[in-house]
């Protein structure tokens, strides 16, 4: 497959590219409520849940039928600040945003076309989707049948296996331990602070970059295209500041 673009934009969609997670925001809400969810966030961590095991778990704690969801999360999930911005830039300049998602299809295209817009049509979007029942009810259907539910690496390993002189640059940017496998494949990492990825990075000696929101992301990756600095050179201050900084629990 030879790929015509020379920068790919891998992104994970909630608590990414929104402030908060909308999957959360239903299990915390209309579901069995925050604290059986920190729970299973932590089993998963610690490796004696799986994710897709645990996910599922708190979506069926969920027992608002599913219109009734994403009028909810419409109403309730706002934007990362620096996107609209950041995805105009890379659609002015041909470069790919695809979102790589453990959600479910059908809420995330109500979200980005309430929150971006129109424009966001022509974000491609691979994830889980939903199966609605007769009765109303619901249940998340999995992409494939990696213990993520959804192997992110999936859709990006095409465009990093190509040859060299046909190989986009490609970046990923995330905050779940879900998006380390994806991230394995590209070559820089964008890390959301205060989240379980930059944890799990730690854990595993996984290099990253992190960023507080798109504008972060949307510099350093305007200073690649623009041949101002390297991926190396943007993941060695990524190495610097993670040094310096409690990056996974800033407010400690
Ligand atoms: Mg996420």
């Amino acid at each position: 497959m030879a790929s015509q673009h020379k920068f790919m934009v891998f992104t994970d969609f909630d608590g990414t590219i929104t402030r908060t997670d909308s999957n959360d925001f239903l299990t915390d809400n209309v579901g069995y409520g925050v604290q059986r969810r920190r729970e299973l966030n932590l089993a998963v961590l610690e490796e004696t849940w799986t994710f897709r095991d645990a996910f599922k778990d708190m979506l069926d704690s969920v027992k608002l039928p599913f219109p009734q969801c994403i009028d909810l999360l419409v109403k309730n999930i706002k934007l990362d600040p620096g996107f609209a911005d950041f995805y105009k830039w890379a659609t002015d300049n041909d470069i790919p945003v695809i979102v790589l998602s453990s959600g479910m299809e059908p809420i995330i295209r109500a979200l980005l076309k309430e929150l971006v817009g129109p424009t966001a049509e022509g974000i491609k979007i691979v994830s889980n989707q939903v199966d609605i029942h007769e009765d109303g009810t619901w249940d998340i259907v999995f992409h494939d049948d990696s213990h993520f539910g959804h192997d992110k690496s999936l859709a990006i390993r095409p465009y990093a296996h190509l040859p060299t002189n046909e190989r986009p640059t490609l970046f990923y940017c995330g905050d779940g331990v879900s998006d380390l496998s994806a991230a394995r494949e590209t070559d820089l990492l964008f890390a959301k602070v205060g989240h379980d990825l930059i944890t799990y990075c730690q854990k595993e000696g996984f290099p990253f970059k992190v960023f507080r929101d798109f504008k972060d992301i949307h510099r350093d990756i305007q200073d690649v295209f623009e041949g101002k600095k390297t991926t190396q050179q943007i993941a060695e201050e990524g190495a610097k500041q993670a040094a310096e900084e409690n990056l996974a629990d800033p407010e400690k």
